[in-house]
C-alpha cells in the first residue's frame, strides 16, 4: 500500500509541524463571536502605517513582474542605516527563511546544532528537517545557559543558535556575555544570532553586533520586519553576515525569496523612525500595564525584553487557554516548550491589554 510517510525524508517525518498564534478569523467561525483580541503571536498591535499603505497601493500595477530578486533598494538602505555593505546582507521572506537558509547551507546529516531549552521552536525544526542532531542545552532561569552551551561544542558542532531576547520567554544576554560566549566558539561552529525583538531593547543595552561581525567571521545576526516594524504579514527579514556567508546563502536562496510588496513595505518601513519609536513606546506602557496586573493577581511572569510576557499561570494553563478563546481572547499556551505552567501574552493596545486582564480576573475569580 502506498505510503507517503515511508517516501519521506526521516527528520521531515519526524517533525512535529509548527503551531502557530490561532487566527482571528478561526475563532470568530467557531464560537460565533466578534471582537476579539488576538495576543497570541507578538505582532504589533499598531497595524500598518500610512505611509507603507500608499507605498503597497503604488506597488500593486508592477506585481505582474517578478520582484527585484537582488532587492537592491532596500539592500542599499539597510547597508546605508546599518554602516553595513550590501553583500553583507542576506534577505528572506520574514527571518524565518534566513535561518533555515542558514541551516540549509551549512548544516548536513552528520552535523550537531546547539540551542537553548525554551528557544524559538524554529531552531530545532531547521535542524531536524535536515536530519542533523539538536542538542537542546538545558536553560538557566529560563534563559541560555552559555556556559552550558559552550561545552556542548563537539567536533560535529556546526551551527549554534542563540535568541536574544529570547522568544517565548523574553530573557535577554548583555553584551558582555554574549562577547564572552563569542570569543571562546571555535570559527568550525557558526553563531546564529536571532535578534528578532532588537528594537525593543534599550539602545545602550543592546549589543554592537553588526559591529561583531566583522571581527567575528562565524557570527551571523538575523533582524525582521515582522514585531517593531509591523510588517509580519508581509514576510521581510534579514541577516547580516561576513560577504563570504552570504554569497554562500545566496547559492541555496530561492531567487525571489521576497516580493516585490514586502521589499517596498520594508523599504518604506525602514525610513519611518515615528512608527518605530511609537511601536516602541506603546510596548513599554502596555508592559508595564500586564506587570501590575500580575503583581496584583499574585502571578509569577519571566521579565521579558520582548513585546510579550510570558506568565506563569499554574497547571491548569491549557484550560485556561480554553477559558480566554470562549472570552475572545486570543494568548499562547508555550507547553511544547517545555513551560507547561506558562501562557505567553503579546503586548496590544491599551484596551487589547485591558481586555486580557478583564478575562483573567474573572476566570481566576479576583
Ligand atoms: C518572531 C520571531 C522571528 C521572526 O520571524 P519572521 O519569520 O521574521 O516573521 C525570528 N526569531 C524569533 C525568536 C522570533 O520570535
Amino acid at each position: 500500500m502506498f505510503d507517503a510517510k515511508l517516501l519521506a525524508n526521516e527528520g521531515v517525518r519526524n517533525l512535529q509541524p509548527y503551531q502557530a498564534g490561532k487566527p482571528i478569523e478561526e475563532l470568530e467561525r467557531e464560537l460565533g463571536i466578534t471582537g476579539i483580541v488576538k495576543l497570541a503571536s507578538n505582532e504589533n498591535p499598531l497595524g500598518l502605517s500610512s505611509e507603507v499603505r500608499t507605498a503597497l497601493q503604488e506597488t500593486l500595477s508592477g506585481l505582474s513582474r517578478y520582484p527585484d530578486a537582488n532587492g537592491f533598494y532596500l539592500k542599499s538602505k539597510l547597508a546605508k542605516k546599518f554602516a553595513l555593505k550590501a553583500d553583507q546582507i542576506t534577505l528572506g521572506n520574514g527571518s524565518n527563511d534566513v535561518l533555515e537558509l542558514l541551516a540549509r547551507t551549512f548544516v548536513s546529516a552528520e552535523h550537531e546544532v546547539i540551542f537553548s531549552q525554551h528557544a524559538f521552536v524554529v531552531y530545532p525544526l531547521v535542524t531536524q528537517a535536515i536530519g542533523a542532531k539538536g542538542v537542546a542545552v538545558p536553560a538557566h532561569e529560563y534563559g541560555h545557559d552559555l556556559t552550558a552551551m559552550l561545552a556542548a561544542i563537539t567536533a560535529n558542532t556546526r551551527m549554534i543558535f542563540i535568541a536574544n531576547p529570547n522568544n517565548p520567554t523574553g530573557t535577554f544576554l548583555t553584551t558582555e556575555q554574549l562577547q564572552r560566549f563569542i570569543e571562546q566558539v571555535p570559527e568550525h561552529v557558526l553563531v546564529v544570532l536571532d535578534e528578532a525583538y532588537s528594537e525593543y531593547v534599550a539602545e545602550n543595552e543592546r549589543a554592537p553586533s553588526f559591529e561583531w561581525v566583522a571581527s567575528y567571521p562565524n557570527l551571523i545576526v538575523t533582524r525582521t520586519f515582522s514585531k517593531a516594524y509591523g510588517l509580519a504579514g508581509l514576510r521581510a527579514g534579514y541577516a547580516v553576515s561576513q560577504p563570504e556567508i552570504a554569497d554562500l546563502m545566496n547559492r541555496a536562496r530561492q531567487p525571489f525569496n521576497m516580493n516585490s510588496l514586502s521589499l517596498r513595505a520594508a523599504e518604506v518601513a525602514l525610513d519611518d523612525d515615528d512608527y518605530l519609536q511609537q511601536s516602541v513606546a506603546v510596548n513599554a506602557a502596555g508592559m508595564e500595564q500586564l506587570i501590575a496586573f500580575c503583581d496584583e493577581a499574585r502571578l509569577a511572569y519571566i521579565p521579558s525584553h520582548g513585546n510579550f510576557l510570558t506568565i506563569e499561570v499554574g497547571e491548569n494553563a491549557g484550560q485556561l487557554y480554553q477559558q480566554l478563546l470562549h472570552e475572545g481572547v486570543i494568548v499562547r499556551p508555550v507547553a511544547g516548550y517545555e513551560l507547561p505552567h506558562h501562557l505567553r501574552v503579546s503586548i496590544g493596545l491599551p484596551e487589547e491589554n485591558a481586555a486580557f486582564i478583564q478575562a483573567m480576573k474573572k476566570l481566576l475569580g479576583a
